[in-house]
Order: structure tokens, then C-alpha cells, then sequence
């Protein structure tokens, strides 16, 4: 008896032979192979499907956040649990830029989550000398209860960010700017490594991005998030040991190299610059930018904008950063963990 029969993607045919056993029993054996067989095709299709639809991995650096904050509040509450004071950050602001308001007040909400201790010193005036500055950071570093500080930049343009920066004690500088802790970083040292580049590092090795062997690229030389990061990347540590390329405002090949990029970290404070056909498939991403873009619909009237077209690029990406709730939440974090080994130690 022959029973042919055409499902989704299998054909059975069903044989009786008299020597060998029953109609029921074949008919079980070959229905166990069709069910199986239908069962092996329903997860081809789904996966099929799947694979042409978004595949990668937001790296969500706002939940990462979130669960450093807990580690640190827990630590937090081993240490003072004895009667030891909490950690205390300090930070100086100048003036009254919306953009810095809006970073030091992060700051200080992220230090009362863990419970820190915090001291903002706002000078409204932006007529402030230079000296009067330098004293006060003068103050902050002899302040025994203070463990550590940041300037937060940018300055008014009549003083020397520079020298601000060289008269911190390189014992307190959190956000590690000052050139000491910068030498350390590269020679791979222990240091204050500087906020953002370390907290786009704990945002590759928490979401086990390997970054061994291959081939980043950094959009952007700035002191404080391209430079580190590059140096960072490029040494012999866990996460490091890339071979990467910087570029900048004078690179004449970007597409060109950023296509052959396994890695990219923009961070170049271009909105969306970073597109689709700039980059190849299965890249990872990190997108530093956060510009104020104008916008009706915005309740402030602006929206923060990243340097990479997300809606294109996070079509071909294995993993991706999303702005907001990408590098920023993981900077205030990384200021936090600097601070905490400065109480420390
Ligand atoms: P920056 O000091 O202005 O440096 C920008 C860098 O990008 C420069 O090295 C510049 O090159 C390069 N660049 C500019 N246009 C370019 C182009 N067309 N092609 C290639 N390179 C180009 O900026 P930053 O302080 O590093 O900040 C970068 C962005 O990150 C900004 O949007 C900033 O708001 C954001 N940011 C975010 C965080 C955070 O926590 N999320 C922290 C810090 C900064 P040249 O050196 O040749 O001029």
C-alpha cells in the first residue's frame, strides 16, 4: 500500500511490507517521522523569518547603569555600616549652561542613589577670576572629608581650563583629566581613568563584547572620550589588546575605514553622522554624541541626538548603544566607581 502525502516540506511516503510487521505499526513509525519532520521545519521557518529582521543587541547602558548603582549602594552600606563617614564627591560648577546644570545634577542625584555624600559649589557669577577659582579648588583638595572632585567644563572663557585641571590633585581628580592620571592610563597603570572612556570599557566587557584582536576604529581625538578610549582599547588588558585607528576632522577615507571596523566608537558630536553605508554588517557600536537637536514636537524643544543614524545602522549591527540611555548613564556611574576608590584608598 502506498500513501503519499504532501505537507509544508515533506513528502512521506508510507510503505506496508507484509514480512515485517502491522499497517498500524507503520503507519506510527512513518506519522512519528512526518510530525518530527514538520516539527524540524517549523523552526527553520521561524528562524528564516528571523533572520531577516533586526538582530542586534542594545547595549543598554542605562540598565548596566542601574546595576552598578546597586553594587555600589550595597558596598556603600558594608562600608558605613562600621561608622566610617560615606564617600563625598564635590563639584564646581561656573555658570549657568543648561547642558552642564543638567550633567551636574545627574551627578548629584546619582551620589544621593548610592549614597554619597555631595557638595555642589555653583558660582552663578561668570565674571569669577581665575585666581578665585584656583583657590577654591585649592580648598578642595586640603579638605580631608572630600575624597574627590571635578571642574565641570566648560569654563568661562577668560580661564585657563588647562591649569584648572594641572592645580587638582591628581589624588582627587574623579574625572580623570589631569595629566598624571592620564600618563598612568597609558602606560596601563592604575589611575582614575577618565569617566566616559572607562565607562564605555564596562559597557564592552559587562555586555561580553571581545574586543581582542579586532579592528576598532574611534571617530573623534578629543582629551576626554576619543584619545582615552583608543589608548584604552589599544593596551594589553582585558578589554583592550584592539588594533585601532583614530580618526578625525582631517581623516580623508573615513567610509573607507570604517567599513573594515568590527568596532566603531563615534564620538564626534556630529549628529547621525555615522550612516548605514558607512558601516558593515555585524559591527558593534558605541555612540558617544549627545547633541541638543531642535525639535517642535520635544516638550523642551530640542532632542539628544547620538553621531550614528540609529534606524540604518542598527540594521546591520550586532550590538549598538542607544542615545540616550547608552554612554551617558554609564559616564555618571564611572565618576561614582572612581570616586569610590578614591575613598578607598
Ligand atoms: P570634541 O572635543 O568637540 O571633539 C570632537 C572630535 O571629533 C575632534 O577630534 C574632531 O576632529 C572630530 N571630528 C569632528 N568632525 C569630524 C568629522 N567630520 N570626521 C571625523 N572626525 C571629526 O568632542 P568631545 O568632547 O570628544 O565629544 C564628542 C561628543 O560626545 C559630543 O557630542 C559630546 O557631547 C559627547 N559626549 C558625551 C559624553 C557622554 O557621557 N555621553 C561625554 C563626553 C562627550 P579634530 O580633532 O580634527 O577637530
Amino acid at each position: 500500500m502506498e500513501v503519499r502525502k504532501r505537507g509544508l516540506c515533506q513528502k512521506t511516503t508510507f510503505h506496508f511490507d507484509r514480512n515485517t510487521g502491522s499497517i498500524a505499526q507503520e503507519i506510527a513509525r512513518k506519522g512519528f517521522i512526518f510530525y518530527v519532520s514538520m516539527f524540524l521545519c517549523g523552526l527553520k521557518f521561524i528562524f528564516m523569518s528571523n533572520a531577516t529582521e533586526t538582530t542586534y543587541k542594545l547595549l543598554d547602558g542605562k540598565k548596566l547603569a542601574d546595576e552598578i548603582k546597586s553594587e555600589i549602594a550595597a558596598e556603600v552600606r558594608q562600608l558605613t555600616a562600621g561608622g566610617r563617614r560615606a564617600p563625598h564627591l564635590a563639584a564646581i560648577l561656573v555658570g549657568n549652561d543648561g547642558g552642564s546644570l543638567t550633567y551636574v545634577g545627574h551627578k548629584v542625584k546619582a551620589c544621593e542613589q548610592v549614597g554619597f555624600k555631595s557638595t555642589l559649589l555653583h558660582f552663578t557669577d561668570t565674571t569669577i577670576t581665575e585666581d578665585f577659582l584656583l583657590a577654591e579648588v585649592k580648598k578642595l583638595n586640603e579638605d580631608k572629608g572630600i575624597d574627590g572632585f571635578i571642574v565641570q567644563l566648560p569654563l568661562p572663557k577668560h580661564i585657563d581650563a588647562d591649569k584648572v585641571i594641572m592645580s587638582i590633585d591628581p589624588d582627587k581628580d574623579v574625572d580623570g583629566f589631569h595629566p598624571v592620571n592620564v600618563g598612568k592610563t597609558t602606560l596601563g597603570l592604575s589611575s582614575y581613568i577618565s569617566a566616559t572612556p572607562l565607562g564605555i570599557t564596562m559597557i564592552l566587557e559587562r555586555y561580553n563584547i571581545e574586543t581582542s584582536g579586532k579592528n576598532c576604529v574611534v571617530i573623534g581625538r578629543s582629551n576626554i572620550v576619543g584619545r582615552p578610549i583608543s589608548i584604552l582599547l589599544s593596551n594589553n588588558a582585558k578589554v583592550g589588546n584592539a588594533t585601532v585607528t583614530v580618526c578625525h576632522s582631517k581623516t580623508i577615507n573615513l567610509k573607507e575605514i570604517t567599513l573594515k571596523a568590527d568596532i566603531i566608537i563615534a564620538a564626534l558630536g556630529k549628529p547621525e553622522f555615522l550612516t548605514g553605508d558607512m558601516v558593515k554588517e555585524g559591527v558593534v557600536i558605541v555612540d558617544v554624541g549627545t547633541s541638543r537637536v531642535e525639535d517642535s514636537t520635544a516638550k523642551a524643544g530640542w532632542r539628544l541626538k547620538g553621531d550614528v543614524r540609529f534606524d540604518e545602522v542598527s540594521k546591520k549591527a550586532s550590538a549598538i548603544t542607544p542615545v540616550p540611555g547608552g554612554v551617558g548613564p554609564m559616564t555618571v556611574v564611572s565618576l561614582l566607581l572612581n570616586t569610590l576608590k578614591a575613598y578607598k584608598s
